[in-house]
């Protein structure tokens, strides 16, 4: 296949020859070791069979119970809508979105848009919205968290297991079939087969002014003069994927100082306040993070406590504290090892979404437990707060652009 000559790094800013790669073979960044690129084998009809398995298990997952509770002779299904639904009618609409959002919408929509892709590439075909479709596989891939919600079941699973007794459904293995199904369509994808086939809109051009460099498209990856960008009146714009281009993320200091600030200031109600509360034979009890955390340990379930543990206390302190030295580096002008702090940076963008587990969670806890005063589950507050920074902190790693921590130091061309 044909890979773009030249490939500008999107974690240090290098711009480098792109080598010619054996099956299978991955190319990496020679300055901060990011991959640049991994060969993948039949990648299109590889990824279109797993995309269709996944839209089959997708529909069994949400169409059928993935869980049943029962309790004194009383019975309780729960799908993936009802706890969403449940939320909703509670009146924690913001929770209900977000849950919905992670572990419905976006990976349906994904597998939809994966699949409404490959089908034309398939047939040798190249249909003008083709680009742009697939543009929002990228953008929604981060928020697709069915893997996270998997491991929300167990959590409840094992919480409510003094209580009832949990009956898993038919949906349950399907959904774990489409996890695995999911996360073979993601490493058999191979972006740049599917660019390679776009061919190179022609339109109007800005006029090119001194000292004018190349420009690289954060999203196809492509490498341009400025002069071969096209000019909408308002933007420069890829002539393969149309996104908008930039050298570097747009206010990318702004944006994150702004989403970091709001994560903490969410932080301290977020802990401080109950997420839940589980009303059991008349008595209530009401839950923070670790509260929830000490229960699981105190009833000798320390795996899981652990997991939860790490997932929403740890992580999302260790998310904002390396966002907050990454942008202090960067605006004090540090030196320090820009490998590093790169290769920091890449674990933040990784771990942010396992802090969804206790959002899950209460979703799970509140769709199954619904027997009225003999027991029952609301969402409170503190999940409110939880969800927001989890959110935040998300949006946080993603407006923030890892090639400023190179900007300050020489660049070397390869
Ligand atoms: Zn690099
Ligand atoms: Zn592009």
């Amino acid at each position: 296949m044909n890979r773009d000559a030249l490939t500008e790094c999107l974690e240090c800013g290098l711009l480098q020859r792109n080598p010619a790669l054996p099956p299978g073979g991955t190319a990496v960044c020679v300055r901060c070791g990011n991959v640049l690129h991994r060969d993948r084998p039949d990648s299109i009809n590889r990824t279109l069979a797993l995309t269709i398995a996944g839209i089959v298990l997708f529909v069994i997952a949400n169409a059928f119970p993935f869980l049943a509770f029962e309790m004194r002779g009383q019975e309780t299904q729960t799908t993936l809508m009802t706890g969403v639904m449940d939320l909703w009618r509670g009146g924690n609409v913001f929770i209900a979105a977000v849950v919905f959002f992670t572990s419905v919408l976006a990976p349906g929509l994904q597998l939809v848009l994966l699949l409404v892709v490959l089908v034309p590439l398939m047939l040798e075909r190249v249909p003008p919205w083709l680009p742009r479709l697939f543009r929002w596989v990228r953008t929604l891939t981060p928020w697709g968290m069915m893997d996270v919600f998997m491991v929300g079941i167990l959590v409840s699973v094992v919480k409510l297991s003094e209580m009832a007794t949990m009956v898993p459904g038919a949906a349950l293995f399907a959904f774990g079939a489409l996890i695995l199904v999911l996360a073979g369509a993601q490493s058999a994808l191979d972006p740049d087969q599917v660019w390679s086939r776009v061919p190179l809109a022609r339109g109007p051009s800005k006029p090119p002014c001194a000292g004018d460099g190349h420009l690289a498209c954060d999203v196809c990856e492509l490498v341009m003069s400025r002069e071969s960008a096209l000019w909408d009146g308002r933007h420069l714009r890829c002539p393969r994927c149309t996104d908008v281009l930039h050298a570097r993320k747009p206010r990318s200091l702004q944006h994150t100082w702004a989403l970091v600030m709001a994560a903490i200031a969410f932080y301290i109600p977020a802990n401080l306040l109950p997420i839940m509360t589980v009303t059991s034979l008349g008595q209530s009890q009401s839950d923070t993070i670790l509260s929830g955390v000490i229960f699981l340990f105190e009833h000798g379930m320390w795996p899981l406590a652990v997991i939860v543990f790490i997932a929403s206390i740890f992580v999302p302190m260790l998310k904002l504290l390396i966002l907050l030295s990454l942008l202090l580096s960067v605006q004090l002008g540090w030196r320090w090892s820009p490998r590093e702090r790169t290769r920091l940076y890449r674990i933040t963008e990784a771990i942010g979404r396992w802090s969804m587990v206790d959002i899950y969670v209460v979703t799970i806890l509140v769709a199954l437990v619904r027997l009225g005063n003999l027991a029952s589950v609301q969402a409170e507050a503190g999940a409110v707060y939880f969800c927001a920074v989890v959110m935040l902190t998300m949006l946080a790693a993603m407006s923030f652009d890892p090639r400023l921590i190179w900007d300050g130091l020489e660049r070397k061309h390869v």
